[in-house]
């Protein structure tokens, strides 16, 4: 039996002391927090707390406790084995500023291959999940499975992401707080083994074997996977936008039941030219999301700026408001919210927006939330504006006979491959400690094991809502 503490990148091999292989009976597991805190602070922090949301804690650390109670319970109660799992964990600071923190990190205390029972020979295996195989703890006396530590300065600094802070509530209700819930959920599931253990900044494995993780995931392109392909073609797809995915049996099957249609732009007509053709492009969080039914109508650029872009950031003049009225309005990203934008549009007359970036990169999403928008807002590349511009030159007031249609795929979701597998986060530059080990940042809904944490998640880690729980089984659990 191998083992190998993440802590150290040299990591020790041991030999294997035989260990008697116990009956593996369905039951519930048993998650417990082993606190690693000094007295006075994180989950010792005396400082008085109101009960909130169901956690009726009277001091912060006391409600830090409770809540990762909670989420222990809720993996607790989803997962089966037999031997407790021991979390060893602390709120320590971490790494933030201003405008963004990291909200916690974990993983796995140590790794294991050839252990008994062990499905997979010559692979590693996080320390929680090997002990559920072995169905005995496979662990280091004394060592947790699962090392979690969370940032102890979020909200209450000025120099880390100031604000409201982790809600510590129970029920979900975060408002515009961080689910403190939410965030043990996701960082649990890491530790479960939501992770690889192979670096996916150089491609190389620890002690030349692959994680159990590395079986299931495939370049969509060429098909191969993780476990069969060189250093240098790992480290390739890990920066290959949408080229990497999840080929779990288990995962796949959910897919369907999970995942949204894929939002489609489709511009046509006689004067579109080479600007013909279908358009990826980035969701809104504001206005009716795409459907079905197509929102059809003349793309018209709104033009209130010296180069001739146009911000829609102020209500539009006379011209611009002819142009879109019952059209599509072409808008620049830039200067002003997203539903700023909207609304200036949609009280024009607009029948839908589409935001051009402003930046080189992928199409992502638009933030913000306006229940007064009524209209579908989508958003497309910088390199894709410039091409609808070029075909918009010929246009009069009213008309370009340039047409868009706003509608969803039938056949594709929002998240998977063409294939319908789930797709992996990475992004044409690598994000250490977000590449890879997460799902892509395209799933519709949002995923809890998306890298970053959306305010629309819920507390539920399986289908119809979510795949964190279908990975894992396919991992073993
Ligand atoms: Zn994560």
């Amino acid at each position: 039996m191998n083992k190998s503490p993440l802590a150290r990148l040299a990591a020790l091999v041991l030999s294997c002391a035989a260990l008697a292989a116990a009956q593996v009976d369905a039951q519930a597991a048993t998650i417990t927090i082993v606190n690693q805190n000094a007295p006075g602070i994180g989950f010792n922090d005396p400082t008085p707390a109101a009960p909130i949301g169901g956690n009726t804690g009277t001091t912060l650390g006391q409600q830090r406790l409770i809540a990762f109670q909670h989420a222990a319970d809720i993996w607790g109660a989803t997962l089966t084995s037999n031997v407790p799992i021991r979390i060893g964990a602390s709120f320590v600071p971490l790494s933030c500023t201003e405008s963004s923190a990291v909200l916690g990190s974990a993983g796995a205390n140590e790794i294991w291959s050839d252990f008994p029972n062990a499905p997979r020979a010559a692979t590693w295996y996080p320390s929680a999940l090997a002990s559920k195989l072995a169905g005995v703890d496979v662990s280091t006396p004394g060592e947790p499975h699962i090392i979690a530590r969370f940032n102890s300065r979020l909200g209450l600094f000025p120099d880390c992401l100031p604000g409201p802070g982790f809600y510590l509530g129970l029920d979900n209700n975060a408002g515009e707080a961080l689910d403190l819930v939410t965030v043990l959920l996701h960082e649990m599931a890491h530790g479960l083994g939501f992770q690889t253990f192979t670096d996916d900044e150089t491609g190389a494995e620890i002690l030349d074997l692959p994680s159990v993780w590395d079986h299931y995931l495939v370049d969509n392109r060429t098909e191969r996977l993780w476990v069969d392909m060189t250093p240098e073609q790992r480290v390739a797809s890990a920066i290959s936008g949408n080229g990497l995915s999840w080929n779990g049996r288990i995962v796949t099957a959910a897919v369907p039941a999970v995942l949204d249609p894929r939002s489609r732009m489709t511009v046509f007509g006689k004067v579109a030219g080479r600007a013909s053709g279908d358009y990826q492009v980035g969701d809104a969080s504001f206005g009716p999301p795409l459907g079905r039914r197509p929102v059809k109508g003349q793309l018209m650029p709104v033009i209130d700026q010296p180069d001739g872009s146009g911000l829609a950031c102020a209500p539009l003049n006379k011209h611009n408001a002819w142009a879109v009225r019952g059209n599509i309005a072409l808008v620049s990203r830039g200067t002003c919210a997203f539903v700023d934008k909207a609304r200036n549009v949609q009280a024009a007359g607009a029948i839908g927006m589409v935001v051009t970036d402003n930046a080189p990169g992928e199409p992502t999403g638009m933030s913000g939330s306006d229940p007064s928008i009524r209209i579908p807002s989508v958003r497309i590349t910088q390199e894709a504006g410039v091409t609808l511009r070029a075909a918009l030159q010929a246009r009069s007031r009213t008309r370009s006979g340039v047409f868009a249609s706003l509608s969803v795929y039938r056949h594709r979701l929002a998240g998977a491959d063409n294939r319908m597998r789930a797709l992996m986060y990475t992004p044409t530059t690598n994000a250490p400690g977000s590449s890879v080990s997460h799902y892509t940042t395209d799933a519709k809904p949002n995923q809890l094991m998306e890298p970053a944490i959306n305010s629309d998640l819920t507390h539920t880690v399986t289908p119809p809502r979510d795949l964190t729980y279908p990975l894992l089984q396919d991992i073993g659990w």
